[in-house]
């Protein structure tokens, strides 16, 4: 899994916080709330994470069809 390391933007550290925001989120709690309390306030660095989610979720389908044929 492709995670970013570092907000693209201001380089603020979010690897680490990666894994935690993604399992919280699966588990039903609500992103802004997650994103809060590890401390991500800034909209670059939240929007980092909310995109990887999303579009890791639209992609993976799709890959591994391609892999699969
Ligand atoms: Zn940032």
């Amino acid at each position: 899994m492709m995670v970013p390391v570092r907000c693209f933007t201001c380089g603020s550290l979010i690897g680490d916080k990666f894994a935690t925001f993604k399992t919280r989120v699966k588990l039903g709690e609500d992103p802004a709330k997650v994103l809060d309390e590890l401390g991500i306030k800034r909209y670059c660095c939240r929007r980092m994470l909310i995109s990887s989610v999303d579009v890791i979720d639209q992609v993976l389908p799709f890959y591994s069809k391609k892999t699969e044929s």
